[in-house]
């Protein structure tokens, strides 16, 4: 049977069943997660309970009240989440090897030697499941997913919920996913799907059975070959955030709109991406800054620069677009992004005459920022800092 090389964990209802495990009276009740600046009125996360009653996502405070009268709200509470998700990747990788924190409530844990087997990959799937529930809280559910690669483990997460576990490879496929849209498949944009309508490609089936090299033209780029290798089965790792870059971007809460809050905010963004390019060795080559403005327009602008993973000289990059920016003079700051892209590894940089720089080797600073993200890893948080920065945990898209 095909090798299993990941397997992907998604947490069930995350941030409610944090409330819950933290509330025992919430326990078994219909829970509604919203957003602290609830603007928009709308439910960013919902128990079990409230689901059945058909109340999720974006679902309207008042429709809410409708469904299930009595139904309780509690405001989103970020930190905590981040704590338990920190708790939860601890206990994974005591276990098996985590490989990525995809997201707030999502893991990626690499499968080898005897994991690579069926059944002691779903044995392994089991025990994590125990271990979550035993040692971070007995009111957290996940759904796991296994799979020859990572875009196959995360299809198999998501057919089962809650508490599900999975398998896809090709033994199963494309039978086990026929029933799917394809706009169910993650990476199936709406722009996507519209392309695949005009080759009439109408359904996951048809998806599976073509050719790679037909995918690439249907997409523009080469993902598209990757996306349908790996449908099929391939190995494909993945490389989405190496070859793109590292990207950050919030939509800001009302308090940190005015630019001169924002352009912290985008500092500790700087910050945050530059760090995940130290940890996999990668330097940047272009760093971008894109803004949106309220009540319309925005600014976009980049910067070449000598490929660098020092987050000193990033963070004045990164100030002197913000000044260039600031000359369009904005009111308010609604979203910011900053991107580090044209990446390179840090192994095949080569050394500059006019700089002090040893081929494949950091730089003073750059031996600095690591140690900084030593110091913080080891305290899982920011305990070091360069210079002023606001952390800005924002709303993840689902829980
Ligand atoms: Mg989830």
């Amino acid at each position: 049977m095909t090798p299993f090389r990941t397997l992907y964990i998604d947490m069930n209802s995350f941030f409610a069943s944090v409330e819950q495990q933290v509330e025992p009276s919430l326990r078994g009740r219909p829970l509604a997660i919203t957003a602290v600046s609830a603007e928009s009125g709308a439910v960013v996360a919902a128990s079990y309970e409230a689901k059945a009653r058909g109340i999720g996502v974006g679902t309207r405070i008042f429709e809410a009240r409708q469904l299930c009268p009595g139904i309780v709200f509690r405001p989103s509470r970020h930190r905590l989440y981040v704590r338990v998700n920190q708790k939860i990747a601890k206990v994974l990788d005591e276990i098996g090897e985590l490989e990525r924190i995809r997201s707030i409530d999502e893991f990626q844990v690499a499968l080898g030697g005897m994991t690579s087997e069926l059944d002691n990959a779903m044995a392994l799937a089991r025990q994590m499941k125990a271990a979550i529930r035993d040692k971070v809280g007995s009111e957290l559910r996940c759904s796991i997913g296994i799979g020859p690669n990572h875009l196959l483990a995360k299809i198999a997460g998501k057919l089962e919920k809650p508490d599900g576990l999975q398998w896809l490879a090709p033994e199963n496929m494309p039978d086990r996913i026929a029933h799917l849209e394809l706009e169910d498949l993650p990476g199936i944009s709406h722009g996507i799907r519209h392309r695949l309508r005009q080759a009439m490609i109408w359904d996951v089936r048809a998806l599976y059975k073509l050719d790679p090299r037909h995918a690439r033209q249907i997409w523009h780029s080469v993902e598209g070959e990757r996306f349908v290798r790996a449908l099929q089965g391939e190995n494909i790792p993945l490389q989405d955030t190496q070859r793109s870059g590292y990207g950050q971007s919030k939509v800001l809460a009302p308090k940190y709109r005015p630019p001169a809050r924002a352009m912290l905010v985008g500092r500790w963004l700087t910050e945050k991406a530059a760090e995940r390019m130290r940890r996999d060795a990668y330097c940047t080559r272009r760093f971008g800054l894109q803004v949106r403005f309220l009540p319309r327009g925005g600014w976009s602008g980049s910067q070449t620069l000598t490929a660098s993973q020092d987050t000193q000289m990033l963070l004045g990059i990164y100030q002197g677009l913000w000044r260039k920016m600031m000359r369009s003079r904005p009111q308010m700051i609604s979203s910011l992004s900053i991107h580090m892209g044209n990446v390179q590894p840090l192994s095949q940089r080569s050394g500059e005459l006019f700089l002090p720089l040893e081929a494949a080797k950091q730089t003073r600073n750059e031996r600095l920022s690591s140690v900084v993200d030593q110091i913080n890893r080891r305290y899982k948080t920011r305990v070091v800092k360069f210079g002023v920065n606001q952390e800005h945990f924002g709303f993840f898209e689902n829980g």
